[in-house]
């Protein structure tokens, strides 16, 4: 089996990468070639953290495998460390046999960066200028970072629950060369695009101050319970998910399906949309929201692109095992 480890992604993947693989797993999931297993998330009452497994086969691309991990909100604050701790386990799906061990913390901030992207270039009017941000964390500044690249932005605003984080979207701001500005809640009316990625479990955006138009990716809901938009916002909203059984039990939808508010027939395949096979955005006014669940052939995907990146370049370790 080949091991790559954490410190070696960096070298080994790009944006553009990440982005091709999610596009292309998405596109398969839709098309019925990709299928993700029951996820398994857990509070392991220890130290606060959410821990479980994604994993899935997919059958076009030959991928099989999962991605083992979860979120320790004190690590950064008591150690130093990232919040996500993940690793991905690739198996041959001929034999069974393990195949590679990927450290998966850059690449789940990739994965989850490129989710949003695809869901923007896909469903955002081409002429969105401003681009909110709600959440300032270490996903942001990825979710950010990518984004930029998906449409001419010509301004970011950012809210935060802790707005001393602010600066780290400011920092994503000053690279790309956009101007920045912290605002309330309700100037979110500006953004044409609005991504969320908090750890929030109550509504923090509501319906009312989204204007039409808007394109909205809820990333940070990806356990139940977990929520970020009023479910009013669904209702209002064509809904696009990475995968639907996913979007309304641990997604964002799962509150307005349990409200009775919209079905699971109103969540849709972002894969779908890639295809062909669904129109996506049409119209101007209309509000586009993708519920960004995050699957595990998202993790797949990204880790085998590199494992055989690291293979070609030497840098695999390889165990005899
Ligand atoms: P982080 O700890 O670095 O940042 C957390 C963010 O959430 C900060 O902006 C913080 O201010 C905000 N926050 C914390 N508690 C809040 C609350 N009660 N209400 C509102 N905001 C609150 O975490 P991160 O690594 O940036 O991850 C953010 C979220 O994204 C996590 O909840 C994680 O589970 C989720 N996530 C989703 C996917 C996916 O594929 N959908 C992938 C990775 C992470």
């Amino acid at each position: 089996m080949y091991i790559v480890p954490e410190k070696a992604i960096a070298d080994l993947v790009t944006r553009e990468a990440s982005f091709d693989a999610v596009e292309k797993v998405f596109a398969a999931m839709a098309a019925g070639d990709a299928y993700n297993f029951p996820v398994v998330r857990e509070a392991i009452g220890h130290e606060d953290a959410l821990y479980g497994f994604k994993g899935g086969f997919d059958c076009a691309g030959l991928t099989l495998g999962l991605k083992a991990g979860g979120y320790w909100p004190n690590n950064l604050e008591k150690r130093g460390l990232i919040n996500h701790q993940s690793t991905v386990f690739l198996f041959d799906p001929d034999t069974g046999k393990v195949k590679a061990m990927v450290g998966g913390n850059l690449l789940t901030a990739l994965r989850t960066a490129a989710a949003s992207s695809v869901s923007i270039k896909h469903l955002a009017r081409q002429d969105a200028k401003v681009i909110g941000m709600i959440g300032a964390g270490h996903q942001a500044t990825f979710q950010l970072r990518a984004a930029l690249e998906q449409r001419s932005f010509e301004k970011v605003i950012g809210w935060n629950l802790h707005p001393e984080m602010l600066p780290n979207l400011q920092e994503v701001a000053d690279e790309a060369g956009v101007p920045f500005e912290a605002v309330e809640l309700d100037g979110m009316r500006e953004a044409d695009v609005i991504i969320s990625i908090t750890s929030s479990f109550d509504a923090i955006l509501k319906a009312g101050q989204v204007s039409p138009g808007a394109h909205i990716a809820c990333m940070g809901t990806d356990t139940k319970g977990k929520q970020e938009v009023d479910p009013q916002l669904l209702v209002k909203a064509d809904v696009f998910t990475d995968e639907v059984a996913q979007s309304v039990s641990i997604g964002e939808a799962q509150h307005a399906v349990a409200q009775g508010l919209i079905e699971e027939s109103d969540v849709a395949q972002i894969g779908a949309v890639i295809n062909g096979n669904n129109p996506g955005r049409t119209s101007d006014d209309q509000i586009t929201l993708f519920d960004g669940t995050g699957v595990g052939l998202q993790d797949l995907a990204v880790a085998a692109s590199v494992v055989e990146v690291a293979v070609e370049k030497g840098i695999a370790i390889e165990v005899d095992f």
